[in-house]
């Protein structure tokens, strides 16, 4: 990957001010809170930390407790932002079992919180700036076009908040293999699609279909 796309989160941390506004969704002397330009469901955001030092450690290590004490009420805002984004777009029509088990979870602000949105970090990031992703558990979006997209959230490689910080770094080349050659198992039901990434796909968008429509 050229160091030009590695470095494509810098201006976020360094100039906020200067991104557009659809991308923009808050900032101020301790982070940029943005719209993933390619976002792999249907609400993704990334909390930034601007910190000279921090920007440039490794997420797996460097978010210490102390730490994440800092950024814990930036987490809470892109997780309530994202409830009002999505629960303001869709409306859920079948419950989905152990997420929504009933229709008036879905509208239940810390149901949806604590079970449709994750919070975390990619084993081996593909961004140079430290970046935390909020996203929700739909993964329905064109912008999911491969395996390793879906394995990169849904496999030992996506390292969930509070499982952090780890010990050490993982391993690169196990991390890598996760994500080339996981199983592929639905996050709805559980249906093991192994290394059929179009299935999958197609599924997805059958799930949530069945599942949410437009206000
Ligand atoms: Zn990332
Ligand atoms: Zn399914």
């Amino acid at each position: 990957m050229s160091s030009f796309w590695k470095s494509a989160l810098q201006i976020y941390v360094k100039n906020p001010q200067k991104v557009p506004s659809e991308e923009l969704v808050y900032y101020d002397e301790k982070v940029t809170i943005i719209n993933d330009k390619f976002p792999k469901s249907t609400c993704h955001l990334l909390i930034l930390p601007r910190d000279g030092k921090l920007t440039l450690q490794h997420p797996t290590i460097a978010l210490t407790d102390r730490i994440k004490d800092s950024l814990e009420e930036y987490v809470r805002m892109a997780q309530e932002y994202i409830f009002k984004t999505f629960t303001s777009k869709y409306k859920l029509v079948k419950p989905i079992p152990n997420v929504f088990d009933k229709i008036e979870d879905f509208n239940d602000m810390e149901i949806f919180i604590d079970k449709f949105i994750t919070v975390g970090v990619h084993s081996v990031p593909s961004m140079a700036n430290l970046h935390i992703h909020v996203i929700t558990k739909d993964f329905h979006s064109e912008k999911l076009k491969y395996k390793n997209h879906y394995l990169s959230f849904n496999s030992e490689f996506y390292r969930k908040w509070d499982s952090l910080p780890l010990e050490q770094i993982p391993v690169r080349d196990e991390m890598i293999d996760l994500v080339k050659h996981g199983d592929l198992i639905c996050c709805y039901c559980n249906a093991n699609f192994k290394n059929q990434f179009a299935k999958l796909k197609k599924h997805l968008n059958e799930e949530f279909e069945n599942h949410f429509k437009l206000k």
